[in-house]
């Protein structure tokens, strides 16, 4: 009798035992569905949405760049979309700021207007792994940083065979640097190269990589001349130069025929669309390789109001300019005011690097 006691006593505790196991089993399993569910999202969030369908044609050729201001204006109206992904990025490869070629684009009239600003603030932080690729002689700049200041010997005309011939210097600089990543950004861009070395440290170099931000919210559409007054149509993606972008060495070398010595030029004469445009062409259009977008490079062709304070630091690149005659610049109260520092760029900088000597002791943003 006590036995039987004792028997249905050790049953019931160990089936006890068992359905709490159960239950906890479940309730894990079931956290863990959750989490992936989360990464997932926020991953499918860092894509731009496609071209809709049925959406009318992008104009053809240079007009059809130019009115991406008009485009811009839609992106205006996108939400910025999380970049929480890459806030905790999954290294692939372990690299550092010195693995990585940052072309600066400019022009002898805009070394004091524009460089200077760049030297003082984030160029300050980075000159081992930027150059300055320029169309003049200036020995002011010489003095400051010395060969990095490239004189292409391009037209200092803001035309497109200009630029492709500084372009095309950047490529053939970057493909003798042996370095691991090729990152071109314009004058007017604020470069955050701590998150740019962890964002890039997401991707192998020796992989096809094409890094960047595209202006328009559909391909472009360009015609390629084939000779023989043969024309043909071409549709592809490219991220906008105002933003910056990047691509690995392992596609960079994929490039060269298109893209080294005087192939660039040749390459952008053949669809007759600028720099920036020839790079995506060379790279969706011919190697076909996707353009990979993020929304942490960013240009005076979206509304940088939109750039949120809180989440200032992980952004790539910043911009600045004016947008229907309207200035066009990132929202931050900061350590100087918008007389001072009308670019926000010295402002940005004491918030990421409060140690410089001419940033005030507390910032407030
Ligand atoms: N630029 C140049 N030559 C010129 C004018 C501009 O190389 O004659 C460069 C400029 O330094 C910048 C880029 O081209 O890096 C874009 O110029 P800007 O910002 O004036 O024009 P956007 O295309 O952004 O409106
Ligand atoms: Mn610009």
């Amino acid at each position: 009798m006590v036995n039987n006691n004792v028997k249905k006593i050790v049953v019931s505790v160990v089936s006890t035992a068992c359905l709490c196991l159960l239950l906890l089993l479940v309730a894990v399993q079931h956290h863990g569905v959750q989490v992936d569910e989360g990464a997932n999202g926020e991953d499918a969030g860092m894509r731009a949405p496609d071209a809709e369908p049925g959406s009318a044609p992008v104009k053809r050729g240079f007009s059809a760049y130019l009115t991406k201001l008009t485009r811009g204006r839609r992106d205006v109206e996108k939400p910025l979309r999380s970049s929480a992904a890459a806030a905790d990025p999954q290294p692939a490869e372990d690299i550092s700021a010195d693995d990585i070629f940052i072309a600066v684009k400019t022009t002898k009239k805009f070394h004091q207007s524009r460089l200077n600003l760049l030297l003082d603030t984030w160029i300050s932080r980075s000159m081992q792994q930027t150059y300055v690729f320029t169309d003049g002689e200036d020995e002011e700049l010489k003095k400051k940083i010395g060969s990095h200041a490239v004189n292409t010997n391009c037209s200092a005309a803001h035309s497109r065979q200009a630029l492709s011939c500084k372009m095309a210097v950047e490529y053939d600089k970057f493909i003798e640097s042996g370095k691991k990543w090729f990152c071109h950004v314009d004058d007017d861009n604020y470069v955050n190269v701590p998150t740019l070395v962890k964002f890039l440290s997401q991707y192998p170099h020796t992989q096809d990589m094409y890094l960047g931000k595209p202006s328009l919210d559909r391909p472009i559409e360009a015609t390629e001349r084939l000779g023989d007054n043969k024309m043909k149509p071409v549709n592809f993606w490219f991220a906008t130069g105002g933003a910056g972008f990047c691509v690995s060495r392992g596609l960079a070398l994929k490039m060269s025929p298109w893209a080294s010595g005087g192939h660039f030029m040749n390459t952008a004469e053949k669809i007759r669309l600028p720099d920036d445009c020839t790079i995506g062409y060379i790279i969706e259009s011919v190697l076909g390789v996707p353009l990979t977008r993020s929304n942490l490079f960013h240009s005076h062709l979206e509304n940088l109001q939109l750039v949120s304070r809180s989440e200032m630091h992980k952004q790539i690149t910043l911009s600045y300019g004016m947008f229907e005659n309207k200035s066009n610049i990132i929202n931050l109260k900061g350590a100087f005011p918008v007389e001072e520092d009308p670019s926000r760029f010295k402002s940005v900088h004491c918030v990421l690097y409060p140690d410089t000597p001419w940033c005030p002791p507390q910032v407030a943003f």
